[in-house]
């Protein structure tokens, strides 16, 4: 006899005891290993599994155990409204980064052009590509990996509003080529603790770290987009939960207007924006 979905759960709770959210953990990868919906779980927990079902589900927790993250075992993380493919070449698409998309959305026309720098699965230029079919996207990344994973993720939401170029932040565009440009570059400190805890440790360190204050590339990419910007253009940035005065002085030195300070779903600043002047 193999153990039912129920005895599954509480084998995994065990397991997953000390880690950070074991419910959670549990639901997605029996889900995953099922190919069910969690209500699925709830509705049938008599159910047993098949041989290969427990092998690959006792495997999963015992990785997950060693601190894999969830979406590098499932290969997937919804985010905003598509269920995106993760791998190990790019970061795992967080929640705190929606704020980011739901601050683009009413900015975003009908005919206009916006870039995604740094698109890493392609999660903010796939979820406003999906959102405003009339807008053309540009999404880059460094990474051929993260590009080829991205353009995987368009394809199987059917999303041909965006192009991926391989490039390092603008430097490639010329002058006045978008109406909007929106970043979740990497932001951390390299000297940062939080670097050896948890999902971040299964990341690329390129995807995170920036420097010895983290703002590097966020100094960088404010700096190429006053050009590649048109006049009356927008500049949306992510940011660590103590950088926004810093990165609202940085647009402010770059010339940017009308600069302000947003706070993700958790109440932590985590995003800023700023527009360059309407004529020069
Ligand atoms: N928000 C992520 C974290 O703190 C980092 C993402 C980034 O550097 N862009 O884990």
């Amino acid at each position: 006899m193999m153990p039912t979905i129920q005895e599954a759960r509480a084998f995994g709770l065990a397991e997953l005891a000390v880690s950070i959210s074991p419910d959670v953990d549990v639901q997605v990868l029996l889900c995953h290993v099922l190919a069910c919906n969690p209500t699925q779980l709830m509705t049938a927990p008599e159910t047993e599994l098949t041989e290969a079902q427990w092998q690959q589900f006792a495997e999963l927790i015992a990785r997950r155990k060693q601190g894999e993250p969830v979406a590098h075992l499932t290969g997937s993380r919804g985010f905003w409204s598509l269920d995106l493919e993760v791998d190990n070449s790019t970061l795992i698409p967080r929640p705190d980064t929606e704020l980011l998309v739901s601050l683009c959305l009413p900015k975003l026309k009908h005919g206009m052009t916006a870039a995604d720098l740094g698109t890493g699965t392609g999660a903010i230029a796939l979820s406003l590509a999906s959102e405003k079919p009339g807008v053309h996207f540009v999404a880059t990344d460094l990474q051929f990996a993260a590009l080829k994973l991205a353009q995987k993720n368009a394809d199987k939401h059917e999303l041909d509003n965006v192009h991926f170029l391989q490039m390092s932040w603008l430097g490639g565009f010329r002058p006045r080529s978008f109406d909007l440009i929106v970043s979740n570059p990497p932001y951390i400190r390299a000297d940062d603790p939080h670097l050896l805890q948890g999902d971040v440790r299964f990341e690329p360190r390129t995807a995170l770290v920036s420097g010895d204050d983290g703002l590097d590339d966020i100094r960088r990419i404010t700096e190429q987009a006053v050009d590649c910007l048109k006049p009356g253009g927008w500049l949306l940035v992510e940011h660590g939960y103590d950088q926004s005065q810093r990165v609202q002085d940085c647009l402010a030195l770059a010339g940017f207007e009308h600069i302000s300070a947003h706070q993700d779903f958790g109440g932590q600043d985590r995003a800023v924006m700023g527009q360059l002047a309407e004529t020069d």
